[in-house]
């Protein structure tokens, strides 16, 4: 009889946790798949590029709905999140946050500095022998952190939800001097050269690319929400609809992930098809085996180890929360389409909360990128060994600082971190044309740098949380003074006898209750 018992209940335990974890499960069921299909259809069909196109569509729209929810997410999120707190708490979690994403990201530069530098993966190869692929991304580094600043204050709200300022450099044409040719043609030659080397010139020419333009969002509704969070009963009404429309977006997200196993299995297997020079693989195995060690040291450890220290929980139990998000992220390559599941996965499995991850998230989905930033040292320093170029301990401390900017200048999309690549290449004095010798492994490398980036911006809301405990019972102690105020606008109790908190009296409070309770995501 208690046997029975026993095995009744073991049985509803596993259908339990399939029933929670069901989209994790096909997710990572269709990872598996999406390789045996590429591989399949690899070695048995043989499919023109059109072909292979129209093989990824599935793929390409789960890459189209997820872009589609980033901009209300993040405009709700930010605003929301910022007016939630008072001006000087948002600060102070805002500058918890940034002191976190900084030091972690150092940590991971050291990191892939002392791997590259031990392990030595160009010194025994040479820039011949590994083929060249794409073409040198044209970057300055003034210009490019001088965008990055531009960038945060669009001059058109509506044109930053699709695109974003980038700085084109146009050569003037040298002025002509006026030199006496009728006496000494030779010499009078030479004169007009060295002065049309003397006046050659740029100009910046200001272009656009295609593109949300994330900071300068992020900078407008952090001011905006901070704004309406002062204007009390007047402002409400705006705090109302932005949180409603996160509501509302987030149970979007929802029905999307529903879709995502689908998405993945082509996505996966459309790249598996469209590889064709996988040798490469073979010549850069030891630059890969760097990077990936790094990476992996960085996330199994040191931010594991970050997380305890100031959390005193389990983090590997908060890693495999997030595992839905980090799947996501090795698939797409892209923090900021990641950002919707990233956000599910923080706030349903790990439950942070969401006046943090709303305000950590998006700016950690920008600006924090770890894996990048250990990725662009180690790429530096193993395209310095190819080029059998020393590096000084100067030159390596250009190389630390170079690659934690590149990685706050890139953005979280696929490839971002091979162009501002170049930034750190040109600061040692390194051949920025080098960056197509790494071009070929980028697509796999992109994957694995993208997770970590994810992984990392979710360790810093969990930090952040615990760090900002206090001043969040604080805020929680007030507004629950102020419920009990006949005046108090909205308390509610939902089905589960849940209390759901709005806008009290001008001060606003975030349901901590979670309104969107049907999810199935992973709940380890
Ligand atoms: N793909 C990365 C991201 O979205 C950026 C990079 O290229 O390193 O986080």
């Amino acid at each position: 009889m208690d046997v029975l018992g026993k095995k009744e209940r073991r049985g509803r335990d596993v259908k339990g946790l399939l029933k929670r974890n069901w989209i994790l499960i096909a997710t990572i069921a269709s990872v598996i798949l999406g390789i045996g299909l590429g591989v399949l259809v690899r070695d048995y069909t043989s499919l023109s590029q059109l072909e292979k196109q129209y093989f990824g569509f599935p793929g390409e729209v789960l890459m189209r709905m997820l872009k589609l929810v980033i901009l209300p997410l993040i405009v709700s999120s930010m605003i929301t999140g910022v007016a939630a707190l008072d001006s000087e708490v948002s600060g102070r979690i805002g500058l918890r946050a940034v002191v976190y994403y900084l030091s972690t990201t150092i940590i991971a530069v050291v990191l892939g500095i002392v791997l590259v530098t031990t392990i030595k993966p160009g010194v025994s190869q040479s820039t011949e022998n590994i083929e060249r692929a794409g073409s040198t991304p044209n970057v300055t580094t003034v210009d490019t952190l001088l965008d990055l600043i531009r960038n945060m204050f669009p001059e058109n709200l509506v044109q930053a939800c699709f695109q974003q300022y980038k700085t084109q450099r146009k050569e003037i044409e040298p002025s002509k001097t006026n030199t006496n040719t009728t006496t000494f043609p030779p010499f009078t030659t030479i004169i007009s050269t060295v002065a049309q080397n003397l006046t050659q010139d740029y100009k910046i020419v200001g272009s656009y690319s295609d593109g949300i333009n994330v900071l300068g969002i992020i900078v407008f509704c952090v001011t905006f929400g901070l704004v309406i969070g002062k204007m009390g009963e007047r402002g409400r009404i705006l705090l109302e609809f932005f949180d409603a429309l996160n509501e509302a977006t987030m149970q979007l997200v929802q029905i999307i992930m529903c879709y995502m196993p689908i998405g993945i299995l082509f996505l996966i297997a459309a790249k598996i098809i469209e590889v064709d020079d996988w040798e490469i693989f073979r010549k850069m195995g030891l630059y890969m085996v760097t990077v990936l060690s790094g990476l992996a040291i960085h996330s199994i450890i040191f931010l594991p180890l970050i997380y305890f220290v100031f959390v005193r929980k389990n983090p590997f139990t908060f890693t495999l929360g997030m595992a839905q998000a980090l799947v996501t992220a090795l698939m797409i390559s892209s923090s900021s389409a990641t950002l919707p599941v990233t956000f599910r996965c923080a706030e349903e499995n790990n439950r942070i909360d969401k006046r943090i991850t709303r305000f950590v998230l998006p700016v950690g989905a920008t600006i924090n990128m770890d894996g990048t930033a250990l990725y662009e040292a180690v790429a530096s320093i193993f395209i310095a060994q190819l080029n059998n170029y020393d590096l000084d301990v100067g030159q390596i401390v250009t190389i630390s600082i170079t690659a934690t900017v590149a990685s706050i200048g890139a953005a979280g999309v696929p490839n971002a971190g091979l162009v501002t690549m170049v930034i750190v290449l040109t600061a040692v004095g390194l051949p920025a044309n080098d960056v197509t010798l790494i071009v070929a492994v980028d697509w796999l490398l992109d994957r694995f740098r993208t997770m970590i980036n994810v992984l990392g911006d979710a360790y810093g809301a969990g930090i952040v949380q615990k760090l900002s405990k206090q001043e969040l019972e604080r805020i929680d102690l007030i507004s629950d003074v102020d419920a009990a105020n006949p005046f108090a606008l909205e308390t509610t109790l939902d089905d589960d006898e849940c209390e759901k908190k709005s806008y009290v009296n001008g001060g606003f409070t975030i349901d901590k209750s979670d309104a969107i309770s049907f999810t199935e995501t992973s709940q380890f």
